[in-house]
């Protein structure tokens, strides 16, 4: 077999504190795996600016001209990790064999490429990295991330457990890939559905090594919302079922009421009566809501808004093999 071209897709939010430092450990894996004869002439490390606000951009323009197996492509606006990736891989698909993406803050170990290139020769076109210990997350990060795998399993959403988006992708998968239109990105999600001949490489999850994080609470509950609504209608499913079993008490409500009122004491009641409508009430506006979750999502699909616009880019981006 020919030696693949690779292409690590990193995307980059504000990320002048640490780029400097993992960049040159990016391009010494790269020498690496070439040394070890494992990737081909041509391989390269792609960054993708996602809007930084910070110098993140000026310092990929730096890199470029150091080195010419760095490039970068820079995102019109903050789109987020999601589309930054997609952004990368879209780029990368014509221009290379094999994609690895990896985050650019260091917390993914490196080392755990070698595996994943080896995975290909063997044979499989995406290989999911996953962290076999989470030691370096808080207990709170650890919990809520277990019992949302369960969760998405639970939905029928297919995805790896503990495998975020640290992944090798063959570009034969991307442009496969490529067909899945949709806006609502859970990448982690979709590769599964791609199908193709797959499998996991471990690896340790280690700190931040230098600035901070872009993920609060706040991002990490909307992405864990985006898994579940993108990809599953079970939800939906749910209150159907929900919606069924209430007709099938509220049945039973109105015989129970009508024989209270037939044995002739029905003016007590008032409590029952609103505890009802509370409940009844307080059901129906979850499911619209519900329902109104999804609109919202067809909403956004059917404008088939472009999901990424590049602004910038260090080369012509026309280097395609
Ligand atoms: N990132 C991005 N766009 C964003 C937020 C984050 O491209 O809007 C990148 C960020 O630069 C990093 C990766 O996504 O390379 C993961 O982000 P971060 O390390 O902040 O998240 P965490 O690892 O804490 O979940
Ligand atoms: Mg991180």
């Amino acid at each position: 077999m020919e030696k693949p071209i690779l292409y690590l897709v990193i995307p980059c939010y504000n990320e002048e504190a640490v780029l400097p430092i993992t960049a040159p450990m990016f391009l010494k894996k790269l020498d690496d795996l070439f040394a070890a004869g494992k990737i081909g002439v041509g391989s390269r490390i792609l960054f993708v600016d996602d809007g930084s606000k910070d110098g993140t951009w000026h310092i990929i323009e730096e890199l470029s001209k150091q080195d010419s197996r760095y490039c970068g492509i820079q995102q019109s606006r903050n789109r987020g990790h999601q589309n930054a990736v997609l952004a990368g891989l879209m780029e990368a698909k014509d221009r290379c064999d094999i994609t690895i993406s990896i985050d650019c803050d260091g917390q993914d170990d490196i080392n755990a490429m070698d595996a994943m290139v080896d995975a290909y020769w063997e044979g499989c076109e995406i290989v999911y990295g996953v962290r076999s210990r989470r030691d370096t997350d808080t207990f709170f990060k650890r919990f809520t991330a277990q019992t949302y795998y369960k969760l998405l399993r639970a939905m029928g959403v297919e995805t790896v457990y503990n495998h975020a988006d640290y992944r090798l992708v063959s570009s034969r998968v991307l442009q496969e890939f490529a067909s899945f239109r949709e806006v609502n990105l859970f990448l982690r999600g979709m590769f599964p559905l791609v199908g193709f001949k797959s499998t996991s490489v471990y690896y340790e999850r280690h700190e931040r090594l230098a600035g901070k994080s872009h993920y609060p609470l706040s991002k990490m509950l909307a992405l864990a919302f985006e898994g579940i609504t993108s990809l599953s209608v079970k939800p939906l499913h749910i209150i159907t079922g929900l919606g069924g079993f209430i007709a099938a008490l509220s049945f039973l409500g109105v015989v129970w009421s009508l024989i209270v009122a037939l044995m002739g004491n029905s003016v007590p009641g008032w409590a029952s009566m609103t505890c009802i409508i509370c409940f009844i009430g307080g059901v129906q506006l979850t499911c619209l809501g519900v329902i109104g979750e999804y609109i919202g999502k067809i909403y956004l699909e059917v404008k088939d808004r472009p999901r990424y616009i590049i602004s910038q880019r260090t080369d012509d981006g026309e280097e395609k093999k």
